[in-house]
Order: structure tokens, then C-alpha cells, then sequence
């Protein structure tokens, strides 16, 4: 049996008057997830338990079959498995995004998207400034810090353990993407840790302000990164391969780290198209041609795309509408095309989580999900979206229950 899974990220949303009552789904011209739809299984799931923050990493352990609420540690222990960044037992990863906070509030997440060259930049500076030994009033060594450039905006801290770290469960960090053009002040950083993570954050705003990065950035029309903003504290995860638990081997298709560090931890190959950017001007097209060359040698490949959670982040219904229409027509229907020449196969299609573009930040709530092909039956349902999807019977209240039945 060959499986293919696509995700299109934070897809699902509510109607829009915009749309005539429409969702950006319901909107889009979507014919490959419709036909996909009408041959199989349409219904809800949900991917983020209620006590956990809906985001990709929650939303797409769930999705690939892990219980969130057993195995997830936090978002930035996941990242640095994709960027070649070794946790050791005691070890503390640190989501360090690169932002734009103007008179205390998030004007925006991402410093405009900043290119990789000014992030490393910055990262460097944080390194030079602020990196190397922690130490206690009394002069002993207490840890490490390590930072480390990522992608754009998405980096990482690493605290190494030379003493039991400072930091524990309730140490709480607030996802930034969810706190658009919000004061930041009730925001910051709480629990077990949180000063010394306050203290970074207040000295980078000091090291960032007449930063050459960002005079060449004001001076080019782009918004300076104003400080970092540190968030996804955990501790490395222990997950269980997924070829252990279900003998499929897979390979996984992302632009984003988060998502490939998620499949790399369970084993799958990570196959990086070097035209995709985690964004909306992505390459639709080599993803799903990686995608089906993938599936020759791998028994299960997994896609995933960003750019429709990047849309409702923007608050841009459009351009959502847009990414959608790319995936069916240059992921989805070639996909569906080949698979029919392997005996056997399976595709699911399903976002992670909830990106409603008027609210532009993640929610909890039901995704909307398909599956078809051998042996999936038909339920009735003739397009794939959120009232579809509504109106069936199916409802997987724990979303990690999805996948048994899609391997079955
Ligand atoms: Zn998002």
C-alpha cells in the first residue's frame, strides 16, 4: 500500500461575509479534493486537546498518529531535530523569533519576514552579546546559552544544563503569531526560569535598536527586528518511530522546520525541494512532483504547506483562497493522478489546526479531514471542506485516532 498525506496548513476557518457566507475552502476551486471527497471518507478531527495551545506542532503530532498530551515537550525541541541541533537529557531548546514590537505592541511576528542573511546577523550579535555562561551571584557555572540561526525569523536558543536548569513545566512562553498587534506586556515570559528569558528579551531590544542590520533595513523600506521574543521551551521528546508502530516507512515535504524536525523525530526521511519557502510564493508545483518521485521508494510521503496559515496570518482571504487552489491543482490532482498506478494506495488531506483569517491567529476546534482510496468507502459527502465535513458523521474527538483507520 502506498499513503500520501497532505496538509494544508491551518486550511480550515469559518464563513466569511466576504465570500458570501463562504469559507476560503468552500471559496476555493478545488476539483482534485473534491473528487477525493466524493470516492471517500469526509469528516471532523480534532488535533488539539483542549489544554494545549493549537499550533503545528500539537496539531500535526495528532495528526500523524501521537497523543499531544503524552508525548509533547514544546515547540522548540522540535525544531533544532531539523536543524542538526543535538539536546542532551537536561538541555532546554528556545523558540527565539526575530520581531517588530513598536510602543509595546506585536506589530509583527516575523521583522517582515526577515531575510536569512540580516536574521543570522542579529543571531550572531544575540551570540557575541549575550551567549556563553550562566552564572550564579556566587560566580558558579550554571549553564549555557547558545543561539542559533534558523530560517528567517525562526531561530533558536539552546540552554545546556551544567546545573539542573532553571526552567520547568510551567515555564510558559506566549506564541507571538497569536498576539497580532496586541500589547506585549502580559505577554512575557511566566513561571519556573522566566527572568533570565526576560532579561534576553529586554537587552536584545538595547543590542537590536542602531544595529546596522536594521539602519540597512529601515533604510530599504523593511521593518527592523526590534528585539527577540523567546517562547516553545522544552526539553528534547522521546517518541516511539513510527515504522515501529505501524511498519510504513515514510519521507516528509516541508519547508519548515517544525514540521520536518516532527517527521525526522519519527523516523521519515526529510526531502527538502529547494524552490519551496514556507510562504505563498512557495514552488506548488515541485512539491508535487517530489512528492510522487517520494512515493516511488517510500511507502508513505507526507506534504505539507505553510502558505495557507501564512494567508490567514495576514488577514488576507484571497491570497488564502489562492494557496488552496495551488495545492489541488499542483499537489493534490497530480497526486491523485499517479497513485492510481500502485495497487493499492491511500490518501488523507487534512490541515493541522484552525487559522480563521479574521482573527489571523491559531484556535482550537474540529479540522476538516479526507481520506480515499483502496478499501475507504464512500460516506456521502460530494466536496471536501468545513460543512461538509460538519454534516457527516464522523468526528475523531482525539485526532490521533485518524491515522490507525488511514493505515488500516
Ligand atoms: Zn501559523
Amino acid at each position: 500500500m502506498k499513503y500520501v498525506i497532505v496538509i494544508p496548513d491551518g486550511c480550515a476557518d469559518d464563513p466569511q461575509v466576504s465570500l458570501g457566507g463562504k469559507t476560503p475552502l468552500q471559496a476555493a476551486n478545488r476539483p482534485a479534493m473534491n473528487a477525493a471527497a466524493k470516492m471517500g471518507m469526509v469528516g471532523l478531527s480534532n488535533n488539539v486537546p483542549a489544554s494545549l495551545t493549537p499550533a503545528s506542532d500539537v496539531a500535526t503530532l495528532s495528526l500523524f498518529g501521537y497523543d499531544p498530551l503524552v508525548v509533547y515537550t514544546g515547540r522548540a525541541p522540535l525544531e533544532t531535530v531539523a536543524m542538526g541541533i543535538k539536546l542532551n537529557p537536561g538541555d532546554w531548546a528556545i523558540r527565539c523569533n526575530l520581531v517588530n514590537v513598536v510602543d509595546g505592541v506585536m506589530k509583527d511576528f516575523t521583522a517582515g519576514h526577515i531575510a536569512n542573511e540580516d536574521g543570522k546577523e542579529l543571531i550572531n550579535t544575540l551570540q557575541e552579546k549575550l551567549g556563553g555562561e550562566v552564572k550564579s551571584p556566587s560566580g558558579k557555572v550554571l549553564g549555557v546559552l547558545e543561539f542559533h540561526a534558523g530560517v528567517s525569523y525562526r531561530n533558536i536558543l539552546v540552554y545546556r544544563s551544567k546545573e539542573p536548569a532553571p526552567f520547568a513545566k510551567e515555564t510558559k512562553g506566549q506564541p507571538p503569531h497569536d498576539i497580532p498587534d496586541k500589547a506585549v506586556a502580559p505577554y512575557l515570559p511566566s513561571g519556573p526560569g522566566c527572568e533570565l528569558l526576560k532579561e534576553i528579551m529586554q537587552k536584545s531590544q538595547a543590542l537590536f535598536l542602531d544595529h546596522k542590520v536594521n539602519k540597512k533595513r529601515i533604510a530599504e523600506g523593511h521593518k527592523p527586528a526590534t528585539q527577540c521574543w523567546l517562547w516553545g521551551m522544552g526539553v528534547s521528546p522521546v517518541l516511539k518511530k513510527f515504522a515501529d508502530v505501524h511498519h510504513v516507512n515514510g519521507a516528509i515535504i516541508s519547508a519548515v522546520d517544525l514540521v520536518r524536525g516532527v517527521g525526522m523525530l519519527l523516523g521519515w526521511n526529510r526531502i527538502d525541494v529547494p524552490t519551496a519557502t514556507g510562504y505563498l510564493d512557495t514552488d506548488y508545483a515541485a512539491k508535487g512532483r517530489y512528492a510522487i518521485e517520494a512515493i516511488k521508494n517510500h511507502d508513505l510521503v507526507c506534504v505539507h504547506v505553510e502558505a495557507p496559515d501564512e494567508a490567514s496570518h495576514e488577514g488576507r482571504v484571497d491570497a488564502k483562497i489562492e494557496a488552496l487552489e495551488q495545492i489541488d491543482r499542483h499537489i493534490v490532482a497530480p497526486l491523485m493522478a499517479v497513485l492510481p498506478s500502485y495497487k493499492d494506495w491511500r490518501i488523507l488531506i487534512s490541515p493541522d489546526h484552525r487559522t480563521p483569517v479574521q482573527t489571523r491567529a491559531h484556535s482550537h476546534g474540529a479540522v476538516p479531514f479526507v481520506i480515499a482510496g483502496t478499501g475507504i468507502l464512500a460516506n456521502g459527502q460530494e466536496t471536501y471542506d468545513e460543512v461538509a465535513a460538519a454534516a457527516s458523521a464522523v468526528l475523531f474527538a482525539k485526532g490521533h485516532d485518524l491515522m490507525k483507520v488511514f493505515l488500516q
